[in-house]
């Protein structure tokens, strides 16, 4: 996924607004950033979405309480 649809993106459970944390990011043509793996974390509800070859999982996870 670019890192610019961070901001069309949402928490599935309370709509909220989504933190970034990209762990492995790769250079396209032009400015773009494409992120590869990483997590999209909602501070709110206490949940991280992983992001797993470019593609974001916004399945509503379990919560982890080792967070
Ligand atoms: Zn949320």
């Amino acid at each position: 996924m670019k890192t610019e649809t961070i901001e069309i993106l949402c928490c599935p459970v309370c709509r909220g607004d989504l933190v970034l944390t990209a762990f492995k990011t790769m250079e396209t043509e032009g400015k773009t950033t494409d992120i590869i793996t990483g997590v999209l974390r909602c501070d709110a509800c206490g949940i991280n979405y992983p992001i797993a070859e470019g593609i974001p999982n916004l399945l509503p996870q379990e919560k982890k309480l080792d967070q």
